[in-house]
């Protein structure tokens, strides 16, 4: 790992005491993280300055986040089973919450690339078998100005998960069921479906769940034993081990060499030798 994170990193606990950790975004505008605690139904901030404070509660339970391409807060709510976008005055605009009439399971990860579309996956995992709707777990796709998602994978067993290479020809989307625990790659084309359906990588211990592409191309993508890092070539480089189960993982701090990793109580912060986060 010497050649990402450094001979001398430390992992920082930077939160604890939490009930289970997901979806770290680093907000740019405001120089500083936003993480969400799941279960507790709260959203926390933290800055180097000010440490941990609530963010949003209730939070009907978001999980994922990600910030679009004018750095606005993006998020999964599995409880209200939508993708919401938080607005400058703090307002929140709902971006998708059906597909063909039907209620989404409950978004869990989102990515936005650079044209402005935003990909998001739809798990059960906020539902009882019950109160699903949908025929399946979908990897949608939400074009710019519309309001009804595409699927653009549908044979996922747990779409989680996902992000863009740094020239957005790729894809990784996470399948996070016990059967398959793998990152499954596609090929971004033109009119942004996708072609070359192939497995990038099978991740244990436990199951891959959120994951960002650094600058240089390689995967961090969580696992049971904390963040694993694949070259583009599939090649494991190595992993930062965590003391509990990694969810999720993003890039920041004030010059982009900053990865945050969520791992159930506790929130962790490395420094990277280089700056992680893409400059497009
Ligand atoms: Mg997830």
């Amino acid at each position: 790992m010497e050649q990402i994170a450094g001979p001398d990193a430390v992992f920082e606990e930077i939160a604890g005491g939490k009930q289970f950790t997901e979806g770290p975004v680093w907000l740019p505008g405001e120089g500083r993280l936003v993480f969400s605690d799941i279960p507790a139904n709260t959203m926390y901030a933290w800055s180097e300055a000010e440490g941990v404070s609530v963010f949003r509660a209730p939070s009907h339970n978001t999980n994922g986040n990600t910030v679009d391409r004018d750095g606005r807060l993006i998020s999964c709510e599995h409880g209200s089973r939508r993708v919401t976008r938080t607005e400058a005055d703090g307002a929140r605009t709902v971006l998708a919450e059906t597909y063909a009439g039907k209620r989404l399971n409950s978004p869990n990860d989102a990515v936005v690339k650079g044209d402005g579309s935003l990909w998001f996956t739809d798990p059960p995992y906020g539902i009882s078998p019950e109160q699903k709707e949908q025929e399946g777990h979908y990897v949608y796709r939400l074009d710019l100005g519309t309001t009804e998602p595409v699927p653009v994978v549908t044979d996922f067993a747990m779409p989680n998960g996902l992000c863009f290479s740094p020239d957005e020809a790729l894809l990784y989307v996470a399948d996070s069921s016990d059967e398959r625990h793998h990152v499954r790659r596609f090929r971004v084309t033109a009119a942004n479906t996708l072609e070359d359906d192939s497995v990038f990588a099978a991740i244990e211990p436990h199951l891959p769940d959120g994951m960002r592409v650094d600058a240089g191309g390689r995967l961090f993508c969580t696992a049971g034993d904390g963040v694993q890092v694949f070259r583009p070539d599939g090649e494991l480089v190595g992993k930062f081990l965590t003391p509990q189960t990694a969810a999720n993982c993003c890039f920041g701090g004030a010059d982009g060499t900053e990865l945050f990793i969520t791992a159930t109580a506790s929130v962790w912060r490395v420094r990277l030798r280089q700056a992680a986060l893409s400059s497009s």
